[in-house]
């Protein structure tokens, strides 16, 4: 069978892997002219380490990362709210939470796929689907024709937006800045990253190995786009984190002005359905969350070995294959983008009361509650 994938992020790239893998014949097409580096790091939950490995390339991406075990919740002095020990998750299913380097998970991707099925520079414009297959149309005038389409062409999806126009990507309320340095100075323990929740805004820090640390800023902004955010430089977020405590000043400090990246935190409202006949969305286009439970790449990840379920449960039949696979991925990906939407609206509270009552709530919160609420993600 031959695929169409469109967009060659983490989810079409996974896609490709799992479809390959299968025997099927991939063709990506990707907008970008070339597949740079992007300077960030992602945390892959222990449930998309599993389903790397139903790809068969944990072993190579585990190798490029640095594992996570404990998550702590701290204020804006250092005081820790809570800590999670996130072996207690992860330890029985088998696999870590790693923190990697984008552009790293990228790399292991491309390097098991086929050479030459990726297709730079191919900008999708629209698509039509026959009884036949489906016919796509690229910006530079040329066309790809496959029995089949699978779009992970991100939160903006063009495939998205012409089946379904009125789902429209919708802002969450704040803005993030984030980057990936050199801070082997500063000695962080590996293995443990934290979040640091304050009145003027979020601070997360994520050692990925080797020296190399992610940090990411969240600051509230009733107002999209803000020109003020835009302007900001990394003068601006010293000066709005000057407050914070140890290391997050000195991250700053190590850190340039072209190290950093800059971008509203938006999701998608859960759509009413993925599969539309001989058309699937996965990914950021079925599914954008916000970052705050670290999982929008894990779930894209997971949606590439639940298609090759699927697949291989319906050898014959691919658009049923497609169905069960909206069945099946649209109950947790919807929960995880509601649940991860509420957290974000309780880590960047601002006002004064509802801090101190939210940070008393957080410092009495028993391990239970923790391991009840991320108990689903990895139960599946
Ligand atoms: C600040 C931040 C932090 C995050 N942290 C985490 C984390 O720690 N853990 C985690 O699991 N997730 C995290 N995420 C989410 C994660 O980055 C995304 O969920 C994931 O990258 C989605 O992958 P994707 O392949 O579906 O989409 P994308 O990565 O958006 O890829 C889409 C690709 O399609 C291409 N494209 C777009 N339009 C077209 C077109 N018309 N034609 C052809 N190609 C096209 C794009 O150029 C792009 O390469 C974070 C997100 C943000 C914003």
């Amino acid at each position: 069978m031959e695929f169409l994938i469109i967009g060659a992020g983490i989810g079409g790239l996974a896609t490709a892997l799992a479809l390959h893998q299968l025997g099927h014949q991939v063709r990506v097409f990707e907008a970008a002219a070339a597949l740079r580096e992007i300077g960030a790091g992602v945390v892959l939950g222990a449930n998309a380490m599993r389903a790397l490995d139903h790809l068969g390339v944990h072993a190579a991406v585990r190798a490029a990362g640095s594992p996570v075990t404990s998550i702590g919740l701290l204020d804006e002095h250092g005081q820790v709210l809570n800590d999670v020990d996130t072996r207690a998750f992860t330890e029985p299913l088998g696999y870590d939470n790693l923190a990697i380097h984008r552009a790293d998970l990228q790399r292991v991707l491309l390097e098991h796929l086929p050479v030459g099925c990726l297709h730079l520079g191919k900008s999708l414009t629209s698509f039509e689907q026959s009884a036949a297959g489906v016919t796509a149309h690229f910006a530079d005038g040329t066309q790809a024709q496959a029995p089949y389409l699978i779009a992970a062409d991100g939160i903006r999806s063009r495939v998205r937006q012409q089946l379904l126009p009125a789902a429209q990507p919708r802002y969450a309320g704040y803005t993030c800045w984030r980057g990936v340095i050199e801070a082997a100075a500063l000695g962080l323990p590996p293995g443990r990253s934290t979040e640091s929740w304050g009145r003027a805004g979020r601070f997360g820090v994520v050692p990925l190995g080797t020296g190399q640390v992610y940090w990411f800023a969240c600051i509230s902004s009733a107002e999209p786009q803000n020109p003020r955010y835009r302007a900001f430089r990394l003068a601006d977020l010293q000066r709005h984190f000057a407050g914070f405590h140890r290391p997050i000043p000195e991250l700053l400090a190590l850190t340039t002005d072209e190290q950093v990246l800059w971008g509203d935190i938006i999701d998608l409202a859960p759509l009413p359905r993925f599969d539309f006949g001989r058309v699937l969305l996965t990914g950021d286009a079925a599914h954008a969350t916000t970052p705050n439970m670290g999982q929008g790449a894990g779930q894209a990840v997971e949606d590439a070995a639940m298609l090759a379920r699927c697949l291989q449960e319906h050898p014959a039949d691919t658009t049923a294959a497609f169905r069960l696979f909206d069945q099946r991925r649209r109950p947790r990906t919807t929960r995880i983008v509601r649940q991860s939407r509420q957290l974000g609206w309780v880590a960047q509270l601002r006002h004064p009361l509802l801090v101190t009552l939210r940070n008393a709530v957080m410092r009495r919160l028993p391990a239970a509650v923790n391991t009840r609420q991320m108990a689903f993600l990895y139960a599946e």
